[in-house]
């Protein structure tokens, strides 16, 4: 004899292999997105907490009229701002960093130091989801290219020679950021 509970993962098994068998319809998609918005979260610095992300992909028109040239050749295309010539590599004012592409929090000047590099540099992001990396096998070196998770937005590059706690060196464009200071 099936239980009923047997009985209704027979069912949903039979439900699946059939979405599967028929590529499924757009009830299956919509699930699986659900399920992947599900697991991507971001921290929210004004939240004080985790909040679900939903990606923002927008086509290369749409990206140029919302971004100056500047911010479009570094997000959008990898570029790299000339050192000691953005807004923030000696900034100490209290607050937190955005990307310029989407406000998703970034990082915190809490986590700022100077580098001595030209370019706003922090040991972490405001959280470890709030930022994703890829290999970088561009100039003939291999670097570590850190990006914007919701956007896709490159800012800068993530080196291992930072100071502690972390030992990160987040070396991030200015003109990637905004910022948001804190009311003292
Ligand atoms: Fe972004």
């Amino acid at each position: 004899m099936i239980t009923r509970r047997r009985f209704i993962s027979k069912i949903s098994l039979a439900a699946l292999a059939a979405a599967i068998f028929t590529g499924g319809g757009p009830w299956m998609k919509k699930a699986l997105a659900q399920a992947k918005a599900g697991t991507e979260r971001v921290f929210s610095v004004v939240k004080g907490g985790y909040v679900p992300m939903e990606k923002i992909e927008r086509l290369k028109e749409e990206w140029k009229k919302i971004l100056t040239p500047q911010q479009f050749n570094v997000l959008r295309e990898k570029g790299t701002e000339r050192p000691f010539t953005g807004a923030f590599w000696d900034s100490k004012r209290r607050g937190i960093y955005r990307c310029a592409g989407c406000e998703l929090d970034l990082f915190s000047s809490e986590h700022k130091f100077d580098s001595g590099t030209g370019w706003p540099s922090f040991w972490q992001p405001v959280a470890p989801e709030n930022v994703e990396t890829e290999e970088d096998r561009s100039l003939f070196s291999l670097r570590t290219e850190v990006h914007c998770p919701r956007c896709g937005g490159h800012l800068g590059h993530v080196f291992n020679d930072g100071p502690k706690p972390t030992g990160l060196r987040y070396c991030i464009n200015s003109v990637s950021l905004t910022f948001a200071p804190v009311e003292e």
